[in-house]
């Protein structure tokens, strides 16, 4: 994920994490935990769900259990089954040899597909656990944590990373996997669910990378790169082109700079 180019000429943001978070989920949520798969079943569907839509990752699912019953079996399984299997998905040729590659690795580190004990471990060994298996960086890792057992991980995907640089929250240079242990710090770990539902619906609803609502947004007024959107669309102020990835390029007022990394809590 591009830094946002537009960070370099933000003014200081005058919203929190916190206020952002109460705000946003005040308009999309309320959001409950629920875990949703066991850890072993959230990483398969965390490896379906890379570089596709939730509609063909959950048919590739779906299919795959269907068609092994048991993800003993897909471990055990032939590749080119698999393959045909998750087919749906996309990528499918890249992604049967890791799946089988992933849960072969997990059944020689551990015995089983059982992954419960990553509930107890400290926060930053379970991530580092689920880390050493092929594919599983820090977003993926954040969200089997996150959704399978209720640990407050970060899981920064593409929308929350671009919502938390036009807020200001995380400055120009700070890259995705930096941004996860600088917003894993700053929000409350009771705060860690919301704020990734809150955000990423913010972003994929209304902060949009093409043409983001700033006339529908709820936290537009703590905003620091509202007024580069906003002049886009006709009103005073700098010519604002926009990039090939969405986000606003002003050449013009600068009328304070972030710090290039750190984060606003
Ligand atoms: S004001 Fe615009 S750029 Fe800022 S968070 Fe809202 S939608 Fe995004």
């Amino acid at each position: 994920m591009p830094p946002d180019p537009t960070a370099a000429v933000r003014p200081e943001p005058s919203v929190s994490v916190a206020n952002a978070i109460g705000l946003l989920s005040g308009r999309y949520g309320p959001f409950n935990h629920e875990p949703r798969l066991d850890p072993a079943h959230e990483t398969v569907f965390t490896i379906l769900s890379q570089h596709t839509s939730d509609t063909n990752s959950s048919r590739a699912f779906r299919r795959l259990i269907d068609r092994f019953g048991t993800l003993e079996a897909v471990a055990q399984g032939d590749v080119g089954d698999i393959e045909e299997a998750i087919s749906p998905g996309g990528l499918a040729r890249i992604k049967a040899p890791r799946i089988k590659q992933v849960l072969s690795l997990m059944l020689e580190l551990n015995g089983s597909l059982d992954l419960s004990f990553l509930r107890e471990m400290p926060l930053q060994d379970a991530k580092a656990w689920l880390r050493q298996l092929p594919g599983i960086g820090p977003k993926s890792a954040g969200i089997i944590l996150s959704f399978a057992l209720g640990r407050p991980a970060m899981a920064i995907d593409t929308h929350i990373y671009r919502v938390c640089q036009r807020l200001g929250l995380i400055g120009a240079k700070v890259t995705a996997d930096k941004a996860h242990d600088l917003l894993e710090a700053a929000v409350a770990p009771e705060q860690v669910f919301q704020f990734h539902l809150s955000f990423i619906t913010h972003g994929r609803q209304v902060c949009k990378a093409q043409r983001p609502k700033c006339g529908e947004c709820v936290v537009a007024a703590g905003c620091p790169s509202r007024d580069c959107f906003i002049e886009k669309e006709g009103g005073p102020g700098p010519a604002v082109s926009f990039g090939a990835d969405g986000h606003g390029r002003s050449g013009a007022r600068a009328p304070h700079s972030l710090p290039a990394e750190g984060i606003k809590t």
